[in-house]
């Protein structure tokens, strides 16, 4: 069975004509974006000029000296409105399908293809064949940033396709604090039921967590949803920051762990303050996981000091060769 990290995303800023935008309008979003990017050990001089070429040397880098033997690389769709229109300006940052896969194609032993396709697209059905064609594993959605209904029956098709063709679905779940949140009642995890029910393998994102202070926590709710749902499971990703570490106290037992897969959430920066504090891991742990240069490591140190079980690394493939 291959370690596999299941949630890394791709960005880029278009300078290879790779379609990808990262919108930098206010100041906090520019602040970020370096932030994240030296984390990443990568030079934030870049952003602008040379990030597509930077983000996909560096990531191949880390996947190669980590100790995975693959992970799954997300596109990012934009935001849709009800009748099919995307919208840009409220989105974030964008990664087309098209450049996500010429990526995973050029890196074939490495990189496993996760696309985004808005379900309420005009062209979504036509979007997720090519997609399959093309190798397609996974299918990421961020519902409440990008405005995904999972229950609207007009999308029952595409969930049919999604299962008939063994896509798994990757959820964003919980609250989200780095990009413009559209439809905050759409991070719970209830509003998975529709295509659960029809059939789809799903992966809750952050375990259903909360992200800001104010966020509703939704781990409890996605936890006895595992009861009902045999096809539903959660990632650990990005449980190793301040604000979503109170997370792993509720899935580090049994029978919840059975349900959950490693995943970084890259470039989200891997301090390993949040287990630090929540006493997790020691200082001296937390203080060896500083030398490692790549963040993709230094989270698979941390995840297994943490007590995440080795299954939960190689979890993922079982799904995927099913
Ligand atoms: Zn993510």
């Amino acid at each position: 069975m291959r370690r596999i990290d299941g949630h890394v995303h791709l960005v880029g800023d278009g300078s290879s004509g790779s379609g990808c935008f990262l919108r930098m309008d206010w100041p906090h979003q520019k602040f970020l974006s370096r932030l994240m990017l030296k984390e990443a050990g990568i030079s934030p001089g870049v952003l602008g000029r040379d990030l597509d070429a930077a983000y996909v040397e560096r990531l191949v880098e880390q996947v190669r000296e980590a100790d995975l033997d693959a992970a799954v690389l997300l596109a990012q769709d934009l935001p849709h409105t009800e009748s099919g229109d995307p919208i840009p300006e409220k989105s974030g940052f964008f990664v087309p399908n098209d450049y996500l896969l010429e990526v995973c194609e050029r890196h074939p032993d490495l990189f496993i293809p996760a696309v985004s396709i808005h379900p309420a697209r005009r062209d979504a059905m036509e979007e997720l064949e090519r997609c399959i064609d093309r190798g397609a594993k996974v299918v990421k959605l961020l519902p409440n940033c990008r405005d995904v209904d999972y229950a609207d029956p007009r999308y029952r098709p595409f969930w049919e396709r999604v299962t008939e063709a063994g896509l798994i679905l990757l959820s964003h779940t919980g609250g989200e604090h780095t990009l413009p949140v559209l439809r905050p009642a759409f991070a719970d995890p209830r509003l998975l039921e529709a295509p659960l029910e029809i059939g789809v393998t799903v992966i809750a994102a952050h375990a259903a967590g909360k992200s800001g202070l104010w966020d509703p926590d939704y781990t409890h709710t996605l936890i006895e949803m595992f009861e009902r749902y045999p096809n539903l499971y959660a990632d650990n990703s990005a449980l190793c920051t301040l604000n979503r570490s109170h997370t792993i106290a509720k899935v580090l037992r049994a029978p919840v762990m059975d349900r959950i897969i490693h995943g970084s959430d890259f470039p989200v920066p891997v301090t390993g303050l949040g287990p630090l504090r929540h006493g997790h891991i020691d200082r001296a742990t937390w203080q060896r996981s500083r030398d490692d240069r790549h963040p993709l490591q230094r989270d698979v140190r941390l995840k297994k000091a943490i007590g995440f079980p080795e299954e939960t690394f190689t979890r993922l493939d079982a799904l995927l060769s099913r």
